[in-house]
């Protein structure tokens, strides 16, 4: 249940209405608007309650029971867009942010080349996995906390921000001394002892969409994270299941605007897994940028040929420059910048 105050209501009274929720046993979570509160009423069995017995309290202006399964990530609990800060760049702002760079951290010497390639051309944040859960237990699996030492190192030197995923709840502390952002993988989604503990820390957290969830799924799992107090949330849609299989995935473009109208979180795209094959790379992220994500997430390798893992679907520095380039301009024609 979300119970809206009026403009400017008086500390005690917004403290009427959490006491009041409280005491019949259910959580709440604020949601501190410039110069409106918005107070979400959340527990099991909210739905026993009139929503008048909030709306008769003191400088309540409306009640409404949410009937989505997910509450916080909605647009009834906050009508204003949420802006992820990592450092000095926004996320979900007027801005673009791309986050590119290999699938998995190979070397050091591998990282920085990257690094140098995607920075140069335009990206702000440099991806590169360490902990790499792979659908065979004979793949490469990363090289673990060393991947997470050459990130550290690779940030330093070039004053790039890192994005690493995180596959084990025990490992969420280890994963935060080093990465600015801290990845879900898709398989990941419905991980709810990770989600906790990514729900206790500050970092931002991007959360990929669950290779076979519905939006609705997706965003009840980002639930689990705002619930515990971590509001930097960032969704990522990388491609879903379906009956076609001349890509990896399907990319959802429609996800993005029906994220962006039933949501607060920024969405960005990852198209390098919903294609599975760089020459099919391009064109979702342009697709992406033009139906209105706020930012990508792009694999690109110094030498795809090489790669361990996902060289298929890696862009080379050139093809990556190219397409920073037709990103731009659509992101102009839309009155973003990048
Ligand atoms: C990745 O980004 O490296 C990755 C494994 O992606 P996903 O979880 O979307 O498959
Ligand atoms: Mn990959």
């Amino acid at each position: 249940m979300i119970v809206e105050m009026r403009k400017r209501a008086p500390q005690a009274e917004i403290d009427d209405v959490v006491l009041k929720a409280k005491s019949l046993g259910f959580s709440v979570q604020l949601n501190l608007g410039t110069d409106k509160t918005v107070i979400a009423i959340l527990g099991g069995n909210t739905g026993q309650i009139s929503p008048d017995s909030f709306a008769v309290l003191p400088g309540v202006e409306n009640v409404t029971r949410i009937m989505k399964p997910y509450k916080l990530a909605s647009r009834e609990f906050k009508a204003r867009n949420t802006v992820v800060k990592v450092g000095d760049i926004s996320i979900g702002g007027n801005k673009l942010v791309i986050m590119a760079g290999p699938c998995a951290v190979e070397s050091q010497k591998q990282l920085e080349e990257a690094a140098k390639i995607v920075k140069a051309a335009g990206a702000v944040i440099l991806r590169g996995g360490a902990f790499k859960p792979r659908s065979s237990p004979f793949s490469f699996q990363g090289l673990e906390q060393t991947g997470l030492e050459y990130l550290q190192e690779v940030k330093r030197k070039f004053g790039l921000p890192v994005v690493t995923e995180v596959v084990d709840p025990h490992q969420v502390a280890l994963v935060a001394r080093y990465a600015d952002i801290l990845q879900v993988g898709a398989r990941n989604m419905q991980n709810f002892s990770l989600l906790t503990e990514l729900g206790k820390i500050k970092h931002p957290v991007i959360l990929k969409r669950g290779l076979a969830s519905t939006v609705t799924e997706w965003l009840t799992a980002a639930d689990y994270l705002l619930a515990g107090g971590n509001n930097n949330v960032i969704l990522c849609e990388r491609g879903i299941r379906t009956f076609e299989d001349s890509t990896r995935f399907s990319m959802d473009i429609s996800s993005i605007p029906v994220i962006k109208r039933f949501s607060h979180l920024p969405v960005i795209v990852d198209p390098s897994h919903a294609a599975g094959h760089y020459s099919l790379v391009p064109a979702i992220a342009r697709a992406a940028v033009a139906a209105g994500a706020d930012g990508l997430l792009i694999e690109v390798h110094p030498n795809p040929k090489e790669a361990l893992v996902d060289g298929l679907q890696s862009l080379t520095p050139s093809d990556f420059k190219r397409l920073m380039g037709e990103i731009k301009s659509i992101a102009g024609v839309l009155g973003r910048e990048v």
